[in-house]
């Protein structure tokens, strides 16, 4: 059989060989040069306007970020916090992590990511934070979302895994809240191998975060940015070791120079196939707002209740696909969680299925991929 087209297929050219090669011979693989380059490249990505008092946090994994912004944010043992069901486990565990509960909330039925209309019924007086995911193409309603932390006083955890690089009302991901956390694993549309950011609002909270990534320690990153390290530094609070080490960073910095050419190639792989398969009629092909975001993922709603059969019938052709993903108040550790109506959830889950998506994939693959969903009898 002719080997499968991946759901997932990592960019690594001769530019992150060499990068990764480069701080390999640097001698100081911890966190140091390159890390600082890293969150001045993501910096530059995210925009920030002049007076924002913004600041990148690099981190081991999307999962640490998460975790580390819910403690910024205050998230501990009794609290709530309010997520879709419809997202990365990563979120619910990191929820866990700090003692708390995950409340779930339904998605919009058009973009997959969390419906503000469906919050407030959720909140009580253990509500310490809401997480927002955007979703593949799609970014949540920021708007709605940001008058409602206005009007509740609760913050807003901007969970932009799948963002990294997109606009949301021409302005850059990472500036619509007080807390956004990025994922660099090794499927993200900008990969580290493994790493994260937090973006934090002003220099306390970047002091503090900063500690909180290098197991509490409050040497200054100032320095371990030389290369070198204090030998005595103060432990003011508990701290995890979830900091970035410079291979990650180096990694990271090769393909965020590339980031143009890898959210162009993107974007026209999801217009393709937009344009492809919106035609038939037993599928639903989302129409994202293409031009404006890096995305990460492309999928589709399977409507006839045959997906299993068409994931059968592709993976024949030769296509993997992938599902991202199942709904988190349906795992054994989740079960009990409160919850208020889930029906689009429950709707969804059933139906979508993730494409394989490329940076730079090639036309050929694109046609086989949607030749496998066209060839599939539906009958
Ligand atoms: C990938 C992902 C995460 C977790 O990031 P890791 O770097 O894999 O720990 C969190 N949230 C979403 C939406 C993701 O897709």
């Amino acid at each position: 059989m002719s080997p499968q087209i991946p759901v997932f297929k990592p960019l690594i050219e001769k530019e992150e060989i060499s990068a990764a090669v480069k701080s390999l011979e640097l001698g100081w693989l911890g966190m140091g040069s390159y890390v600082q380059q890293f969150e001045k490249a993501v910096a530059d990505i995210c925009n920030f306007a002049p007076d924002s008092n913004k600041y990148v946090v690099a981190v081991s994994t999307g999962h640490a970020a998460l975790h580390l912004s819910l403690l910024m944010i205050g998230v501990g043992p009794g609290d709530e916090v309010i997520t879709p069901s419809f997202n990365n486990a990563a979120d619910f565990q990191a929820i866990r992590a700090c003692g708390a509960e995950p409340v779930f909330v339904d998605i919009d039925e058009n973009t997959l990511c969390i419906d503000p209309t469906k919050i407030e019924e959720l909140i009580t007086d253990k509500t310490r934070c809401i997480i927002a995911m955007d979703y593949d193409i799609f970014i949540s309603d920021h708007a709605a979302l940001a008058e409602i932390s206005l009007r509740t006083g609760i913050p807003i955890l901007h969970d932009a895994a799948h963002s990294f690089g997109s606009t949301y009302k021409g302005r850059p991901i990472g500036n619509q809240h007080q807390y956004t956390m990025f994922s660099f694993d090794p499927v993200k549309t900008i990969t580290c191998i493994d790493g994260g950011a937090v973006i934090v609002s002003g220099e306390d909270a970047l002091k503090k975060l900063q500690a909180k990534r290098l197991i509490g320690m409050t040497q200054s990153a100032a320095q371990m940015y030389t290369n070198s390290r204090a030998w005595t530094y103060d432990i003011e609070e508990l701290g995890f070791r979830y900091h970035m080490p410079n291979l990650h960073a180096a990694i990271g910095v090769s393909q965020i120079d590339k980031i143009d050419e890898i959210r162009y190639t993107r974007q026209q792989a999801c217009m393709r196939y937009y344009n492809e398969l919106s035609v038939l009629d037993w599928i639903e092909a989302p129409k994202g707002d293409f031009n404006s975001i890096n995305p990460f993922l492309y999928y589709v709603k399977v409507l006839n209740g045959k997906r299993t059969e068409l994931r059968e019938h592709m993976k024949r052709c030769g296509v993997d696909t992938g599902i991202h993903w199942q709904a988190g108040h349906n795992f054994s550790f989740l079960k009990e969680c409160r919850r208020g109506s889930l029906d689009v959830t429950n709707r969804i889950v059933d139906q979508i299925l993730s494409l394989p998506l490329h940076s730079k994939m090639s036309p050929h693959t694109l046609d086989q991929v949607i030749e496998s969903v066209r060839s599939f009898n539906c009958g």
